[in-house]
């Protein structure tokens, strides 16, 4: 008998921390009469048991199979050890070791027993807004320092009453060890205040809260991983004050509904949709809109999309039970600065916005936006991979080294490596102000903090005036490596995708500084993880103005026109050339003749805008890619139509611009109606593109094809890409776990530099 009782010790590492992990444990080992110990530590849970032999397999075995929802197991050791003769088995007080190397679960949507629980008059948590449970609620985002455990979150303020401890220390309860439980009488509370934060006086302020919205108040409304600005979707009056408030003319604003039900007023729902709207990480779909529909048409203007996301909290679910079709939830910020986390922050900057404050008093220690995914060819497409995703890894093929990727300067995240596992970012925004500078530099040290993670490598972009570049510039004792941007969109694709070797890929972005000094964005390259090699492009033309071309896409409209016509593009017939001012356009075309302030691109980019103003969609834009998106909205594409195009060939091959703006003029002329324009124009690219490829595969044997950048967001582009390229047999990669978009160009400088490094 003696024999057979033994004693193992296993370490586990992966999201193993605050997902109810130990009581699983716990119960597994009662289950199977064993004794011993769990408990945290910095590189995740270890257990030691003791038992029979089988009676120790069996509990292997079913740790392995059934653990809770949110865990994640990554790596698992085991070994025999000398029995020591435990009287029972507990879960004993983390303690703190060297190597700090566990992962930290994201922030989840609100679990269905809590939800029970929460409109449940009898229950002691009835309405109680901050209910949660070890599957459910906030982590990531409370989160100051490793292990996971309560003084280590922004719940230490709180210290818990008999009953929420019971719950807590009892090992069958769904609380046992919740770090943020809570409950009305020892937890966090909400509370409302007027915009100069004086409180407003209510029984309920979550009912007052409803009752303002309906009335057409704008409330600052502090959830998860931040403020948001809310408003009733149906008031068109409000939203348009929101609009004109926010200084955000036209980005669609995200909106939340209290269940599929209400979605389906304004929008489809594909059932993939639906199981994205339902997950537990709760993004923002984009879905297509019902016409006509209820909601203001202020809420998504010139869009086919509606942003919908179901609520996460228990909080957004009080507020929305109060029968609302859909409350925009947008993100509290003025336009371009990160969003508010902090109450007395949120005053100072949405004081200006928001007419009342919906604030509580757990702190954020992090802040974390909305996610935004949209379904394309076949799969979900992170536009922003942000809260309930951040920060589960990525995981990759080959062990790197520890290194920080600065990311780029629009939709900035950054990336840390250790071993086999990527960690990107939450969405950190657009690196143009101090703000996000000051955003981007705490999200750094943060995530070096909890991760433990102390680069050696630093990597960053080429561009020299970047605030990304300054920064990884200025770190003293670490090596610092520049990656080509489109270099990375590409490395990041293979990284995500676990390929190795060389692959031709196609970088279709806005912007990116390139080798030469001139704005890139139309790349073919063939690339391996250390270098790159660029084989084709579209070939250059002057941006007049430079960054004002990129707000102003008449002024690339005249530029591809005066490329493609000469001063003969005066006598054309075009809405373009009555809209704006004859002097206005002389002066682009001296900016242009003596090259002052023009520098060249090959951007994909700025030829979509260049055609959307062409054709008459769009002059001005009030965010990057605004009239691209457009184009895509508008187009309809149901025929085999395209223009002439032509490539010349040489050292590399350039694609001319020209053909295609001569087929657009001439199709205006005709008097063909812009979304058909707009269709040929896209299956245009599709075929120049997919037959290019085929070009230079005869020439390089290259078969595998990633395909990368912002551009790749439009779906009309990607779907037919895949199709056309696929159709000749080529293996097309994208991405599917980080954006496409420069969200994605950190885990891409990372994995370059951990290459470059080692070679
Ligand atoms: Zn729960
Ligand atoms: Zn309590
Ligand atoms: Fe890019």
């Amino acid at each position: 008998m003696k024999e057979n009782y033994i004693a193992r010790k296993l370490k586990i590492n992966g999201i193993v921390q605050g997902v109810g992990f130990r009581p699983f444990v716990y119960n597994l080992a009662n289950k199977f009469q064993l004794k011993g110990e769990v408990a945290n530590n910095s590189s995740g849970v270890s257990i030691h048991v003791e038992g029979t032999r089988e009676n120790i397999e069996f509990f292997c075995s079913d740790l392995f199979k059934t653990h809770p929802p949110l865990a994640h197991l990554v790596e698992i050791s085991f070994n025999e050890k000398p029995v020591e003769y435990f009287k029972d088995f507990s879960i004993v007080k983390s303690i703190s070791e060297n190597s700090r190397s566990t992962l930290i679960s994201p922030d989840v949507s609100v679990c269905d027993d809590c939800l029970g629980e929460l409109f449940n008059p009898d229950n002691r948590r009835y309405k109680y807004p901050f209910i949660n449970c070890t599957n459910c609620g906030p982590r990531y985002t409370i989160i100051n320092e490793i292990p996971y455990d309560r003084p280590n979150t922004s719940m230490k303020e709180f210290i818990m009453c008999s009953k929420c401890r019971a719950e807590y220390d009892n090992p069958s309860s769904r609380r046992f060890h919740a770090q943020p439980n809570a409950c009305v009488d020892c937890g966090p509370h909400v509370s409302l205040k007027d915009n100069t934060g004086r409180n407003i006086n209510s029984s309920n302020p979550i009912e007052k809260t409803a009752n303002l919205l309906k009335q057409g108040y704008i409330i600052a409304i502090k959830g998860l991983g931040g403020f948001h600005l809310a408003a009733d979707s149906v008031n068109n009056e409000a939203v348009t004050r929101l609009r004109k408030r926010k200084n955000r003319e036209e980005k669609p604003f995200a909106i939340m509904s209290y269940g599929i039900k209400q979605i389906r007023e304004y929008a489809f729902i594909e059932p993939e949709e639906e199981k994205l709207l339902n997950s537990i990480q709760r993004p923002i779909v984009l879905l297509l809109k019902k016409e006509p529909n209820p909601l203001s048409r202020e809420v998504s203007p010139n869009n086919r999309y509606f942003g919908a996301m179901l609520p996460y909290t228990p909080l957004h679910y009080l507020i929305l039970a109060y029968e609302f079709t859909a409350l925009i939830m947008t993100s509290g910020n003025i336009s371009n600065e990160p969003i508010a986390i902090d109450n007395q922050d949120a005053f100072e900057r949405l004081g200006s916005i928001a007419d009342y404050f919906l604030i509580n008093n757990r702190d954020i220690y992090l802040r974390s936006d909305d996610s935004i995914v949209r379904r394309s060819a076949g799969k979900t497409r992170f536009i922003r991979r942000s809260r309930g995703y951040v920060p589960v890894p990525v995981f990759l093929k080959h062990s790197v080294p520890q290194i920080l990727g600065c990311g780029a300067e629009l939709k900035n995240t950054v990336c840390l490596t250790r071993g086999k596992t990527a960690f990107i970012s939450q969405h950190i925004g657009d690196l143009e102000n101090l703000a996000t500078d000051s955003f981007f530099r705490l999200t750094v040290n943060h995530l070096k903090r909890i991760l433990d993670i102390d680069p050696e490598i630093i990597a960053c972009d080429l561009h020299p005036d970047y605030l990304s570049t300054r920064y990884a510039e200025e770190q003293l004792n670490v090596e610092l490596i520049k990656v080509q941007h489109h270099h990375a969109h590409i490395a990041s694709c293979m990284a995500e995708n676990g390929i190795d070797g060389t692959v031709l890929g196609l970088s279709f972005d806005g912007t990116g500084y390139g080798t030469d000094g001139s704005i890139w964005g139309g790349e073919v390259l063939i690339v391996d993880p250390v270098r790159f090699k660029r084989i084709a492009n579209i070939s250059y033309i002057p941006m007049p103005g430079s960054a004002s071309a990129i707000k102003e896409p008449w002024r690339m409209g005249i530029s591809y026109l005066y490329h493609a016509f000469g001063e003969d593009f005066w006598n054309l017939d075009l809405p373009l050339l009555k809209q704006i001012e004859e002097k206005n356009i002389k002066l682009i075309i001296e900016m242009i003749s003596k090259n002052i302030n023009s520098p060249l691109t090959s951007s994909l980019g700025r030829l979509f805008d260049g055609i959307a103003a062409i054709i008459g969609i769009r002059n001005h834009v009030s965010f990057e890619g605004q009239a691209a998106m457009e184009l895509e909205m508008l187009a309809v594409s149901n025929s085999e139509e395209i223009y002439d195009y032509e490539w010349l060939s040489g050292n590399t091959y350039k694609v001319l611009t020209q053909p295609i703006v001569c087929g657009v003029v001439e199709d205006m002329a005709r008097g063909i109606h812009p979304s058909r324009i707009s269709g040929k124009f896209h299956m245009t690219l599709i075929k120049l593109f997919s037959e290019l490829c085929e070009v230079i595969r005869k020439e390089s044997g290259l078969n595998r094809i990633a395909l990368s950048g912002g551009v790749f967001q439009n779906s009309i582009l990607l779907t037919g890409l895949i199709k056309a390229l696929e159709g000749k047999s080529f293996e097309v990669y994208m991405h599917s776990k980080i954006p496409t978009n420069d969200g994605g160009i950190s885990l891409g400088q990372a994995v370059v530099a951990a290459a470059t490094a080692k070679r």
